[in-house]
């Protein structure tokens, strides 16, 4: 088996080729190696419960999940790395009912949307983030990666910012006047005009973190003037998880609606697990640098160093890393504002840091070299997330000084970054109570330039273990309305141990659903159509475009099955929560038909009806409880 290519000591300047080609030994081999890990969980924990809804759902020939060996999805659910190597399998194929479309830009470009197809004929496209893993007939190759999409784009962009002088990021193009080639996608991604695109991110209100060296992400846009974001989270840790689950995490959690993936490994093979993260994601990348500086240096932040940080950042920005968590605004003078704090500082790079900072006695290295990671950073293209190394972790440390002494430096970078053209976003807590979420916007506009505000949860209250996805999505919800622009997902296993594949779909699915009502909160001009729809198909009893047109049409289906399995039951006037008597919505379809056959509108048949009843009643003695007549 092949070192990786960190531990064989190659130079952080070495090539994206030479990365890939060790990365593939490697998990060649490790695929192996970790074939009991992946396949153990593939065939008894993962399949069992990802399996049980296929099953249910009657989708597997369809869409497919799972693994191989869990000898379901005959037909299309299953890619492996290679022949024989079930334990790197990903799902594929289409979502149950849809199907992947492409709207051509001006330009020619190809923007992909999930085509939900209605049983009246009609349809319904949706935003979509899972890459050509959803295609008919998916041609994927893990060993490959996804195609290049944007490989011609960054020559093209060098020759826009020649001839403009311009800084050749996104923001530096947007200032010089530059519609880029992505701009032009997520203008057509997004359903607004390019100018807008282009002045937002102009602004550093929006950011579109795309590295140069990662082609085979589809653009997007974070910015408060668009659909609000969402990310997952995955990575392994010293003590769980395969590079093979990992990977198939992040398909999974794409498939789900995931716009950007942050994989925070910290256990081994972090290089490796990033690379066949990164060849085969269809979303941005972000990552925490400073997890794999950490083990660089034996895991003892004290040894931590400028110079193995930056080697850290540069090979990840060779990579292609879209985005990078930089904890830079936690200052040694902030160190001891979180001495009385109830759950102190839990952010993990934000503890690196005051460590580091307490045992030198000496200002964040993150914060002295900050205007060279600028010079990497607009090297590449890539974004800073800047970290909130000391969020709150309790509601009882929500909004206290350490969190907004953090915030105003923040401000501060935000500002000498954009000096360089690097586009910036700032991260927020956390846990925070309703009645205190909104000034975290109010202040992070005010300080960080408006810089896109990217949130964890916030969780809005502390007395739910195992339900904090709950927790956290009212917060989100809230702040998202407020202004945020990114939502970061919360699994039910927060705070108790690693997400497991179907923890990443429900923190994925969770956080759609608090995304998705501040789009409708805030007037996104395209929010309500699938609300509409899925009302309409509600209404008319088409069941199956309901479950068709949900967030997840399997477990929507499958809940429906459990009471009401026959096929008839997918056109019946009635589900098994009111039953046929007590359905309203089939009584107010009757209503309104009656109506319409006697040529009366639905105010003038109800008060009929109830005319008709009311003589009924009096008829029968006027009584409230009548004999019970026997059979
Ligand atoms: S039975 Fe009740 S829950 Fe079911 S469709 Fe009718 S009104 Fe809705």
């Amino acid at each position: 088996m092949s070192a990786s290519a960190e531990s064989a000591g190659q130079s952080p300047s070495h090539t994206r080729q030479q990365e890939r080609s060790a990365s593939a030994e490697v998990i060649a081999a490790s695929a192996g190696e970790s074939a009991s890990a992946g396949v153990v969980a593939a065939s008894a924990g993962e399949s069992a419960s990802a399996g049980v809804v296929a099953a249910s759902a009657g989708e597997s020939a369809s869409a497919g999940v799972v693994a191989a060996s869990a000898g379901e999805s005959a037909s299309a659910g299953v890619v492996a790395a290679s022949a024989g190597e079930s334990a790197s399998a990903v799902t594929t194929g289409p979502i149950i009912g849809s199907r992947k479309v492409y709207l051509d830009t001006p330009s020619g470009l190809r923007v992909p949307r999930r085509r939900v197809l209605l049983t009246d004929g009609a349809h319904l496209d949706v935003y979509d983030t899972s890459g050509p893993y959803t295609h008919d007939e998916p041609d994927i190759d893990l060993h490959r990666g996804l195609p290049a999409l944007r490989a011609g784009w960054s020559a093209e962009r060098d020759a826009d910012a020649a001839s403009t002088n311009a800084v050749q990021t996104q923001l530096g193009l947007a200032r010089a006047g530059v519609i880029t080639k992505e701009m032009e996608f997520i203008a057509v991604r997004e359903g607004v005009s390019a100018d807008l695109v282009r002045d937002e991110v102009a602004r550093g209100r929006a950011v579109i973190p795309a590295n140069r060296c990662h082609p085979e992400s589809e653009p997007m846009i974070i910015g408060k003037q668009f659909l609000v974001k969402i990310n997952a989270n995955i990575g392994n840790s010293a003590v769980s998880s395969s590079i093979a689950d990992e990977v198939d995490k992040m398909v999974w959690a794409t498939r789900w609606g995931a716009d950007t993936v942050m994989d925070l490994s910290t256990g081994r093979r972090i290089h490796e697990t990033r690379e066949w993260i990164l060849r085969n994601s269809p979303v941005p990348i972000g990552t925490v640098p400073i997890y794999q500086a950490l083990e660089k240096v034996g895991g003892d932040p004290t040894k931590l160093s400028w110079e193995a940080y930056r080697d850290t950042v540069i090979e990840q920005a060779e990579q292609g890393v879209d985005y990078m968590t930089v904890h830079a605004g936690v200052l040694l003078r902030y160190v001891p504002l979180t001495a009385r704090r109830v759950t102190g500082i839990v952010s993990r790079g934000g503890s690196i840091m005051a460590a580091w900072c307490l045992a030198h006695h000496q200002e964040s290295f993150l914060y002295t070299h900050f205007d060279e990671l600028c010079e990497i950073f607009q090297r590449y293209d890539i974004t800073f997330s800047l970290g909130d190394g000391l969020r709150p972790g309790s509601i009882a440390d929500a909004n206290d000084e350490a969190q907004f002494a953090e915030l105003r430096t923040l401000g501060e970078l935000t500002h000498r970054a954009r000096a360089f053209d690097v586009q910036v976003m700032i991260e927020g807590p956390g846990h925070v109570p309703m009645h205190k979420i909104a000034e975290n916007v109010r202040l992070e506009e005010e300080l960080c330039g408006e810089a896109p505000f990217y949130t964890l949860g916030p969780l809005a209250t502390d007395i739910a273990p195992a339900y904090d996805h709950i927790t956290s999505a009212i917060g989100a919800a809230m702040i998202a309305q407020a202004g945020t622009a990114m939502l970061c997902y919360v699994t039910p296993k927060e705070h108790l141990g690693l997400p497991n594949r179907d923890d990443v779909k429900t923190g994925v699915i969770t956080y759609k659903i608090a995304a998705h009502s501040a789009d409708l909160a805030k007037g996104h001009p395209h929010a309500q159509e699938r609300d509409d729809a899925l009302s309409k198909a509600r209404f008319e009893f088409r069941w199956v475009d309901q479950f068709n047109l949900s967030l997840d049409p399997d477990t929507a289906r499958s809940f429906h099955d459990e009471t009401l399995p026959a096929e008839p039951a997918k056109t019946a006037h009635f589900c098994s929560m009111c039953g046929p008597k007590f359905c309203s919505m089939k009584i107010t379809q009757d209503v309104r038909r009656y109506a319409e056959e006697h040529g009366m509108t639905s105010p003038d048949a109800i008060e009929a009806g109830m005319r008709a009843k009311s003589d009924e009643f009096a008829q029968r003695g006027g009584q409230v409880y009548l004999p019970v007549v026997g059979p």
